[in-house]
């Protein structure tokens, strides 16, 4: 696929291909150059005009509270520790001071790009290496991408500022050529950037500012003994932020190690209580009535865009094509898939080319598309704590969003972990048609409120339309001589018992 998003295209360009200048993003303003800055409201934050100039391109007219707090503090040198919700705005909370201070500094000791260092002796010399002053640790390639993409964005009129990631996954040659380019910011995931660290191409001995982005993950995928070895190659004078969804003994025992004196900023509790995220339960008999319920709802006329998660790659693999087959222009997003057709992927999704994304955790953070209007949990994750990370990919920046639980049988724990986290109950939703055949499982004792009145989510239980019409929870597949004049049975659960017409229900 030739089509590269804005985005995308700026961040791979960022990252790999000879215009790394942050000041090389494709600079589509949306406010004229003269436009008063004064309605602003970060004017107050200490920022320079630049960086002011750019926020107010990206529409950006008031501080979200992460970046109304951290962006003084930072700017003042402090050590951060910052809880917040994800998609509250903690890219631009420490990439602006971080672009700020980088941008207040004379021109870097190191030789620049365009300086040859001379032969010796007819050999080629080996390129002194990157010295980054900021570096940015992520748990995953597609949050460097975004972040290395924000930051294209917000430093795009600072004129010799570089920024370049490293990711695991990447073609080495390209990123050595990105390293010669001698970055002042690095975006990197912990793996590849220790790789480049032994191997001599990048020296954190000159590191100004570390920051640890969604630290919490980074604990969880195991990368304690990395994030050890990279502080050990940085100066103690370093300033460091970090920033995690929650904020538990773990990451509160690595904070005491590695910040100083740190200003601690809690904007939310990890759990979700965000309003602008309607949430929803619906009870599921089995793989075939997740299907059909699916279906239903990917045809709801108000989704723009949704993520559907799934357990496991093949499952995600298998449901976005199932999709695709049904008519839905759906694709498949998870980790056995090369970093280009991850690329590809998350493109044709920020473009709009694709209206359904199947997606394992692997999308649970970090994918920030406005249009994602619905996220499904076709499967619940195992992790309650990923549930506000998965919903999260939808309500962005002030949108609404819908995430739709679909909870089997054999999801009652986890579902139950979940409500507690979230210290609410949700009332089931029900779908004229696609009722489930069993009773909703009653609450556990000694909790108020049960799940057909309890808390709930304070919306009337959703009956949707009439299912579509042929039975197979399919339209436009034959039915497979399901349910039509079976007597008694469930409505609709009837074909092969996998919803898809035609096709075996295995998983
Ligand atoms: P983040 O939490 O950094 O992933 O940001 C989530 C989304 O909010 C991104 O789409 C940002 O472009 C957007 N955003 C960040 N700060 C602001 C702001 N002050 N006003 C409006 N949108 C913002």
């Amino acid at each position: 696929m030739t089509d590269v998003s804005k985005t995308g295209n700026a961040g791979e360009r960022a990252l790999t291909s000879g215009a790394p200048e942050v000041s090389a993003a494709p600079a589509q303003s949306a406010v004229p150059a003269n436009a008063p800055l004064s309605a602003s409201g970060f004017a107050g934050l200490g920022l320079n005009d630049s960086i002011l100039r750019a926020i107010a391109e990206a529409r950006y007219t008031q501080p979200t509270p992460v970046q109304q707090k951290a962006i003084p503090a930072c700017i003042e040198g402090r050590d951060l520790l910052v809880s917040s919700q994800t998609g509250s705005g903690k890219t631009a909370a420490f990439m602006l001071p971080a672009l700020q201070m980088i941008a207040a500094q004379p021109s870097p000791e190191h030789p620049r790009f365009d300086s040859k260092a001379p032969r010796v002796q007819g050999r080629r010399p080996r390129p002194s290496p990157a010295k980054p002053a900021v570096l940015v640790l992520t748990p995953t390639r597609e949050l460097a991408l975004q972040v290395s993409q924000a930051t294209v964005q917000y430093g795009k009129h600072l004129r010799r500022i570089v920024c370049g990631s490293v990711l695991g996954g990447m073609p080495y040659p390209k990123q050595l050529e990105m390293l010669s380019r001698m970055p002042d910011i690095l975006v990197a995931t912990p793996g590849r950037l220790l790789d480049h660290v032994g191997s001599g191409r990048i020296d954190l001995s000159a590191l100004q500012m570390l920051v640890f982005d969604e630290a919490d993950r980074m604990l969880d995928m195991g990368f304690q003994e990395d994030i050890d070895a990279i502080i050990e190659a940085t100066p103690e004078s370093r300033q460091t932020l970090m920033f995690s969804a929650t904020i538990d003994a773990r990451i509160a025992r690595l904070a005491g190690r590695m910040l100083r004196d740190p200003l601690r900023v809690e904007i939310a509790a990890a759990r979700m209580d965000n309003s602008d995220i309607e949430q929803r339960l619906h009870y599921a008999d089995d793989l075939g009535h997740k299907q059909r319920l699916l279906d239903h709802l990917l045809r709801d006329a108000s989704l723009k865009q949704a993520i559907v998660f799934t357990a496991t790659k093949r499952d995600a693999e298998s449901l976005a094509q199932k999709l695709a087959d049904t008519g839905f222009a759906a694709g498949a997003l998870h980790g056995d898939m090369n970093q280009g057709a991850r690329n590809r992927t998350l493109t044709a999704l920020r473009r709009g080319g694709l209206r359904v994304l199947v997606a394992t955790d692997v999308a649970a953070r970090g994918i920030d598309v406005p249009d994602i209007t619905h996220v499904v949990n076709f499967d619940l994750p195992k992790q309650a704590e990923d549930y506000v990370h998965r919903i999260g990919r939808t309500g962005r920046a002030g949108r609404s969003g819908v995430a739709i639980n679909l909870v089997g049988t054999g999801d009652i724990m986890i579902w139950r972990r979940i409500e507690r986290l979230l210290d609410r109950r949700l009332a089931p939703s029900v779908i004229d048609g696609l009722e489930p055949r069993r009773p909703a499982p009653s609450a556990p004792k000694g909790r108020p409120g049960g799940f057909r009145n309890g808390a709930g989510n304070g919306k009337p239980g959703y009956r949707g339309n009439s299912r579509n019409s042929n039975g197979n929870g399919w339209p436009g597949k034959p039915s497979g001589g399901g349910y039509a004049g079976k007597p008694g049975g469930y409505r609709g659960n009837g074909g092969n018992g996998s919803g898809f017409s035609g096709r075996s229900s295995g998983r």
